[in-house]
């Protein structure tokens, strides 16, 4: 139970990547608090994310909500403060993709990547910072991508968004270690998740391919490094960024 009582928000928690790791924070003790956006069906998913905590020992809570938007994550920090009182670890999951090439990508749909990727992690730090100052620790942890090291061809809004989510976590890191908080990201490969499931056969192919383990990765492959990074045993980690990708980056 190493996260006992420890307050965790994991942003795009509902499905993928980020309810895994909420549910891995949640087996661990913690207090978590799932987070969605606000559409119909969201509301079903974070309570069955938050039934499935509660059965495994931890706490949760939900909140619907834009991160794109400062005043929707001023509000997600609120409640975390009055649900749990403290905030130990936040996880900036929530992503989305709008693949195009470049020629035929709209301003839109550039847009509308950076303002959740990147805008969105920027939001809840800043939201956070207070708070986390203050009380003098914390940990961040941001979910970046392979494609923001080394770039993808008709992911230019998505692999923009994920280096600049690097900067922002490097940046963050320096800016914040003296009150002891740490920063780090995560960059994960091809991990098998709705993102994923809908591109196309024969892409998979090309991904699969080059990808020296053979594999595509499983959500807790994600989860287990995050969960590392929040803990003690990362105690002197910061700054960093940790690709979990079956080799695919070298
Ligand atoms: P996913 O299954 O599509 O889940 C993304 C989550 O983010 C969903 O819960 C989604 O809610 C939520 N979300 C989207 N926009 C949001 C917003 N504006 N505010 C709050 N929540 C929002 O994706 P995933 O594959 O688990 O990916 C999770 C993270 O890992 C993303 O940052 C992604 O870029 C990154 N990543 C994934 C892969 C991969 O291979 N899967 C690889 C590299 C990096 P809705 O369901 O309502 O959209």
């Amino acid at each position: 139970m190493e996260f006992q009582n420890k307050t965790v928000i994991v942003t795009g928690s509902t499905q993928g990547i980020g309810r895994e790791i909420a549910l891995k924070f949640g087996a661990e003790g913690a207090n978590v608090v799932v987070n969605g956006i606000d559409i119909p069906l969201q509301k079903e998913l974070a309570e069955s994310a938050c039934a499935e905590i509660r059965e495994n020992g931890g706490k949760a809570e939900y909140m619907l909500c834009d991160v794109s938007k400062p005043e929707e994550t001023d509000a997600l920090i609120k409640f975390a403060l009055e649900k749990f009182e403290k905030i130990d670890v936040i996880v900036n999951n929530a992503g989305i993709t709008r693949d195009n090439l470049i020629m035929r990508m709209s301003e839109s749909d550039w847009d509308s990547v950076l303002a959740v990727n990147l805008k969105g992690a920027f939001n809840v730090i800043k939201s956070a910072a207070r708070t986390l100052t203050k009380q003098r620790s914390g940990v961040i942890i941001n979910m970046a991508s392979v494609s923001g090291v080394m770039g993808n061809a008709g992911q230019a809004n998505y692999s923009a968004s994920k280096a600049g989510l690097i900067g922002l976590t490097k940046s963050v890191a320096k800016e914040l270690a003296a009150r002891n908080i740490r920063c780090n990201a995560v960059a994960p490969g091809f991990i098998q998740t709705a993102m994923t499931d809908k591109l196309k056969e024969d892409i998979k192919e090309t991904y699969l391919a080059s990808i020296p383990l053979k594999r595509f990765g499983q959500v807790e492959d994600i989860a287990n490094l995050v969960l590392f990074l929040a803990g003690d045993k990362a105690k002197y980690i910061t700054g960093q960024v940790i690709n979990v990708d079956g080799g695919l980056v070298m």
